[in-house]
């Protein structure tokens, strides 16, 4: 079929819930993608977070051929030797002591939910005063399940669906003061993500991060930290929490986490653990062998790599480029993020989206978020070439659109008045 094809087949026979680029990939080698007439993309997004070792990786193939050839799928009911493996590795990584493995992130949030829903209900059988109620912050991401939905900021996002899972409050971003005015005994969990994805790459504060660690261990209520865009290196750390030495009592990792196949998880302390028993939560798919699997070799191959020091090179790297490019272009405004989860903002919507449209007919896929933020989460083999490649397509789209003011007209560079 063709691209063309393709489209009018989907705008008849698909849910219309996403507006694709019309690009058509049909295959991958390395941080580059390759569309059905052979033309190359350098990729910033990999898949929005997912493909960490990038297209066409041998470790990733080998992993997914042997596991085939001997199981696929189970299900539950049964023992395979990959959820152990995985969530002993997971457990090392994190800190945390047990793992639930689901198929996707906002299933991994769903379990978060639902354990600290079932966490509160058993301190309250033993005594003590804690609510049901959580706590989200503004700008938040975690999903689009009825649970994870209801703790995602943004009303487009929830109020179509309404009722959505009640009891949930948004605190200001990084707002001491209205964390410390809404948290009460009626908190079961503060939920958080500690660089947040979909919100613009927006870091919370070590001030904010420890106040809301304080406020949960003292009532017993649970720190919930989405990790499911920054977890799992991205941020040069296995964790991004491991950047503020905060350990949460539960976190959730997705994306990056089986090289591209469906696999998340929700990780917790032994104490949060005690309030699940057998039958309470399961899944069909989630943790299957096949992607098990295939997450011990990608967790494998980054350890034998050392990719987690490549990621803080590699992103120290790209962030000088962006702060350069800042210094260059007053349209861009704020320059944040960390590893390789970065972010340039630009001071209008229609700049981003016109600049995001520039860099894709130069062939280099990068993401717009929040409108005006130019979001950048390559897979964690990007070399240092490829970030110049994309530092310099910037530069020259920045220039050619610069406000033609007095003394920066046909110069190409500078840009102060
Ligand atoms: C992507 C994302 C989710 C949802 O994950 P899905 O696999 O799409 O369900 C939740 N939280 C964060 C921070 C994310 O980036």
């Amino acid at each position: 079929m063709t691209l063309e094809e393709i489209q009018a087949a989907e705008a008849k026979l698909l849910l219309s819930t996403y507006e694709r680029n019309p690009i058509h990939f049909v295959s991958g080698e390395g941080v580059y993608l390759v569309d059905e007439k052979g033309n190359r993309y350098l990729d910033l997004l990999s898949g929005i977070g997912v493909n960490a070792l990038g297209y066409g990786h041998t470790t990733i193939e080998k992993a997914i051929l042997e596991q085939s050839r001997k199981l696929i799928h189970t299900s539950n009911l049964f023992f395979h030797e990959g959820q152990a493996e995985l969530a002993l590795r997971l457990t090392q990584a994190s800190g945390l002591d047990r793992a639930f493995f689901s198929n996707s992130g906002t299933e991994a949030m769903e379990a978060a939910l639902k354990l600290a829903r079932a966490h509160a209900g058993l301190l309250r059988s033993e005594g003590r005063t804690i609510g049901t109620k959580f706590l989200a912050l503004e700008h938040s991401f975690h999903g689009r399940t009825m649970g994870a939905v209801a703790t995602t900021h943004k009303a487009k996002y929830r109020e179509p669906f309404a009722p959505v899972m009640g009891d949930v409050e948004f605190v200001a971003f990084n707002s001491v003061s209205d964390l410390n005015e809404k948290f009460s005994t009626d908190v079961c969990a503060i939920v958080l993500e500690v660089i947040q994805g979909e919100g613009g790459i927006r870091m919370v504060s070590r001030e904010f991060f420890e106040v809301a660690r304080a406020l949960t261990q003292s009532t017993g209520a649970l720190l919930i930290v989405d990790e499911i865009q920054a977890g799992f290196g991205r941020t040069g750390k296995w964790f991004a929490y491991q950047n503020y030495d905060v350990l949460p009592d539960v976190t959730t990792v997705a994306k990056p986490l089986a090289g591209g196949l469906p696999l998340g998880a929700m990780l917790c302390t032994e104490e949060a653990a005690r309030a699940i028993h057998p039958g309470m939560h399961g899944t069909t798919f989630g943790g299957g062998p096949l992607a098990c699997a295939v997450a011990i070799a990608v967790f494998d191959e980054m350890e034998k790599t050392r990719l987690l020091e490549h990621v803080t090179e590699v992103g120290t790297y790209f962030t000088r480029r962006l702060h350069e490019l800042q210094a260059k272009h007053p349209a861009i405004v704020e320059v944040r993020g960390k590893g390789l989860m970065l972010a340039a903002e630009l001071d209008s919507a229609e700049l981003a989206k016109d600049v995001l449209n520039a860099m894709l007919e130069r062939r280099i896929l990068i993401n717009r978020t929040s409108e005006t933020v130019l979001r950048f989460l390559p897979p964690y083999i990007l070399k240092r070439e490829h970030v110049d490649a994309a530092a310099d397509a910037l530069d020259e789209i920045l220039t050619e659109r610069a406000p033609q003011t007095a003394g920066a007209a046909n110069e190409g560079g500078t840009n102060i008045g």
